[in-house]
């Protein structure tokens, strides 16, 4: 099995699955557009055989009808949003079988970013959309700041080689708040280092894996001593729960 990234719009990525059945087939997760799929698809001789979508923002599916008039193909989704172009939606621990590709998923319901966020879990791998960044996490921009905690704790419960494709190329500047947190953390500012060669590179600083976001992501850090120095300083009083930690981190980090 193979996974490339298309890139799309400026910090989007597109992850194209590349199965382990037949070769020449390939599943896309979050196509936000067309085009760069399409490219991907003349360039690879692949046929798309699978849509996969995490939520309903446009930059995640703003391809998708395009797609499926060319190529008439399930689209998997969460049950709870995207009505408009989910064909098989998906809820909590449900599994997708990619027939075509010899794969499937286990489906992890992650509200916080969107309600009803979704991620792709197999042994190794997790597609997480916009709820988990390299360094960082998604905008709560509906549901709770306590929901969006737990559904990170669901990740961080995950196998520590477990390799995070998140959706967006956002490593650089999350890890400049990282260091805010965490103005001592050595493996920050290390991985700091590392992503900016990389992006000077013009290489992507992700899939990361959960290890690494363990040690950097000031968002699944409720229970560093530092991290929780940071809040205490940032809110006024110590938070009295990982949660109320994780609020505060993420409530900085909007104020900013
Ligand atoms: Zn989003
Ligand atoms: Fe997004």
């Amino acid at each position: 099995m193979r996974i490339e990234a298309i890139p799309a719009f400026e910090d989007n990525y597109i992850w194209a699955i590349r199965g382990m059945g037949p070769i020449g087939r390939v599943a896309v997760v979050d196509p936000g557009e067309a085009a760069p799929v399409e490219r991907f698809l003349a360039r690879t001789q692949d046929q798309l055989v699978a849509i996969l979508v995490t939520h309903r923002h446009a930059d995640h599916t703003g391809g998708i009808a395009e797609l499926v008039a060319r190529h008439p193909v399930p689209v998997y989704g969460p049950a709870l949003e995207a009505a408009d172009v989910v064909t098989h939606p998906l809820r909590d621990g449900e599994r997708v079988t990619l027939a075509a590709l010899g794969l499937d998923f286990e489906v992890l319901h992650l509200p916080g970013h969107t309600l009803g966020h979704i991620a792709y879990y197999r042994p190794g791998m997790l597609f997480c959309g916009d709820v988990l960044f390299g360094a960082g996490c998604g905008r709560v921009f509906e549901g709770t700041l306590e929901e969006m905690h737990a559904s990170l704790a669901r990740i961080a419960a995950l196998p520590r080689d477990t390799k995070l494709y998140c959706a967006h190329e956002y490593t650089q500047s999350c890890l400049r708040f990282a260091q805010q947190v965490e103005p001592c953390n050595a493996l920050i500012a290390a991985r700091s280092e590392q992503v900016s060669r990389l992006r000077a590179a013009g290489l992507p600083s992700v899939p990361s894996t959960l290890a690494e976001e363990l040690d950097t992501n000031p968002f699944l850090r409720w229970q560093a001593p530092a991290v929780i120095e940071a809040a205490t300083a940032w809110l006024g009083h110590a938070p009295a729960s990982d949660a109320e930690t994780f609020a505060a981190i993420r409530r900085w980090r909007d104020s900013l």
